[in-house]
């Protein structure tokens, strides 16, 4: 059972779960207790479903699906309770880490990146996420979800087979905090809104540009070749954007990934959907970042939080651009 524990230095939770280093994993880690084995079945390969562990919702049917999303097997978030937090003296206060923690299998393909998904399976993925989100918005405990998507062993996957996960927590993150006060500071409208309109009159830090979604390498991008993917129309969450707005979104993601492979090949990267906390309903427009990871964050930011990135964005923006227009 995984345990919140706050930090009181930071007021941030942490969760500690010594299970989740028994996970399989593809890949070679310091930390690691389990032998990564090449050899062995990947568990989201068809063939390999757990008949124990039915998926919470299939694309397709039967053993004929097209994508799933599955409990995991080893969550570090689970459990029906509410947030209940204990003092166990004047430092220590910690909570059951109850919630959620669903794996969400993009395909059948163990080796098909999301890169190469066609436009079909683009929507497909946008509209299983915003059913999963309806769902933990409906679940009583359930205050914040965060999707992401872990490639490469680099930002930290265990698995290769194309998939994301879904984490459904009984609290708001400090980091969903700390951006809702932004867009509640903000004073020019929606601080999203208002980057694309700047961003698209010079161009010089846009990515890419469609009906549905800006992708662009914010001005102030912590580090190399970090994306911001921006829904052109403002919806506080992802749930209430529109299928045809979600299905865009989706392609841009695609393509936007497609230019960072066409910069460096297969380079890992995390991708993380920021939307307004179900049950919030203050300023917020969700939108997701993608992190490529080329770089360590070493002592200096760790300690305190000011990131040194060595490619201006102006620069990484002009080369994914002039990739997307290679292709
Ligand atoms: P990642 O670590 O980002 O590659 O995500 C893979 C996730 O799959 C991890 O969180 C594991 O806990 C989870 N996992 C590993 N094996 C299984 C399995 N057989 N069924 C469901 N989830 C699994
Ligand atoms: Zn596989
Ligand atoms: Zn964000």
């Amino acid at each position: 059972m995984s345990q919140l524990r706050l930090n009181p230095l930071t007021g941030r939770w942490v969760t500690i779960n010594a299970e989740r280093a028994m996970r399989p994993t593809d890949f070679a880690t310091r930390i690691q207790t389990v032998e990564s084995d090449p050899s062995r079945p990947c568990p989201f390969c068809p063939g390999h479903e757990d008949p124990s562990a039915p998926a919470m919702l299939t694309v397709g049917d039967g053993d004929d699906w097209k994508m799933r999303v599955i409990p995991n097997l080893y969550p570090a978030f689970d459990g029906e309770d509410s947030l209940a937090v204990r003092n166990l003296g004047p430092v220590h206060v910690m909570a059951e880490a109850s919630g959620t923690h669903e794996v969400f299998v993009f395909t059948r393909d163990h080796h098909g990146g999301i890169d190469t998904f066609g436009d079909d399976s683009c929507g497909q993925i946008m509209s299983v996420l915003k059913q999963r989100l309806l769902e933990h918005a409906a679940t009583r405990n359930i205050r914040y979800t965060q999707a992401i998507v872990n490639h490469g062993r680099e930002a930290g996957a265990s698995l290769s087979h194309p998939h994301g996960q879904l984490l459904g927590l009984p609290f708001v993150p400090g980091e969903i905090l700390d951006e809702e006060r932004a867009f509640v500071r903000f004073e020019g409208g929606c601080i999203l809104c208002a980057t694309v309109e700047s961003e698209l009159v010079s161009g010089e830090r846009v990515v890419l540009a469609t009906d549905d979604a800006v992708v662009v390498c914010p001005f102030w991008s912590g580090g190399p070749y970090e994306m911001l993917v921006i829904p052109r129309h403002h919806d506080q969450h992802l749930p209430d954007a529109s299928d045809e707005s979600l299905a865009g979104v989706g392609r841009a993601i695609r393509d936007a990934l497609a230019h960072l492979n066409a910069v460096f090949p297969d380079v890992s990267f995390n991708l993380v959907f920021h939307t307004a906390p179900h049950q919030h309903d203050g300023p917020f427009h969700w939108h997701a970042h993608l992190w490529p990871k080329l770089t360590t964050v070493a002592g200096f930011e760790r300690g305190t939080g000011v990131m040194i990135n060595i490619v201006p964005p102006e620069q990484a923006a002009d080369e994914l651009r002039r990739v997307g227009a290679n292709a």
